[in-house]
C-alpha cells in the first residue's frame, strides 16, 4: 500500500500513469479493462465502473469484479462511477449501477471518484438518497461557482478538468473555491501535473510548496472520511 509523502504533487486522476519521482498518482482502473493494480511506489488505485462501458448484459459481472477488488490494499477509492448524459446506456442502468457502488464504498469506507456529465441532479439524489458518509471527489470539474458551491456544501470534493484550469478565466473560480476542498489532476493526458499546479498557486497567490501540503492534507482527509 503505497500513500504520498511531504513534497509529492499529487496527481488525483490518472489513466495510464506512469510513476514519476516526486510525484504520486491515483491511477484508475476501470473494472471492463479486467486489470489488476500493481504494487509500485508513488501509485494508488481507484477501482470502478465507468458509465460509458456500462451495457445491460455485463454490469452484473463488473460489478462482481468491484466487489472482489474492493478489499484489495492498494486499491484506496471506488470509482470513477457516475453518470453521462451523453454516453453510454439509460439513465435507470447508470443509477443502479452507480447506487451498488456507493453501497460497497459505504460497506468498506472507501471514497469515491466521481465522473459526471451534465447529470447533476441525479448526482445529487444519489446522494440525498444514500447519506454516504465516505466522501465524493468530482472529478475533471469545469462548472460554474454555483454549482461548485452546491456540490461542496454536500461534503465533496472538486478536482478540476486540466484545460479549464490551465485558462486564465478559471482564476476567477480558484480564488472564490476553498483551498481545503480541491484536488488537481492530469486525467492521464500528455501534459505535466507540475503546470497545473503552478497556475492554481499563482492564481491563489500561494507558493507550489504550501500548495502541495494542502492538497497531501485533503487526500488524508479525504480518504478517511
Ligand atoms: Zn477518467
Amino acid at each position: 500500500m503505497h500513500f504520498p509523502v511531504n513534497g509529492d504533487y499529487i496527481d488525483i486522476h490518472v489513466h495510464d500513469g506512469t510513476p514519476v519521482s516526486g510525484n504520486f498518482i491515483l491511477e484508475t482502473l476501470m473494472a471492463h479493462e479486467r486489470k489488476v493494480p500493481l504494487d509500485i511506489p508513488g501509485v494508488a488505485y481507484t477501482y470502478g465502473i465507468h458509465p460509458w462501458f456500462l451495457k445491460e448484459n455485463n454490469y452484473k459481472n463488473l460489478l462482481l469484479s468491484v466487489e472482489r477488488f474492493v478489499s484489495h490494499p492498494d486499491i484506496i477509492a471506488i470509482g470513477e462511477a457516475g453518470f453521462d448524459r451523453l454516453k453510454g446506456p439509460s439513465p435507470e442502468i447508470q443509477r443502479i449501477v452507480f447506487e451498488k457502488q456507493i453501497v460497497i464504498a459505504e460497506e468498506f469506507r472507501k471514497p469515491v471518484v466521481i465522473h459526471c456529465v451534465r447529470a447533476w441532479e441525479e448526482l445529487l439524489a444519489v446522494h440525498k438518497k444514500l447519506k454516504p458518509k465516505m466522501p465524493w471527489l468530482i472529478h475533471g470539474f469545469r462548472g460554474n461557482a454555483e454549482l461548485a458551491d452546491q456540490l461542496l456544501s454536500k461534503g465533496m470534493f472538486l478536482s478540476f478538468w486540466f484545460e479549464f484550469i490551465l485558462r486564465e478565466e478559471s482564476g476567477d473560480l480558484l480564488r472564490h473555491l476553498p483551498l481545503d476542498r480541491i484536488f488537481l489532476e492530469t486525467d492521464g493526458a500528455d501534459i505535466d501535473i507540475r503546470s497545473v499546479y503552478n497556475k492554481v498557486a499563482a492564481d491563489r497567490n500561494i507558493s507550489v510548496d504550501e500548495l502541495k501540503s494542502i492538497i497531501l492534507k485533503n487526500f488524508n482527509k479525504w480518504l478517511i472520511g
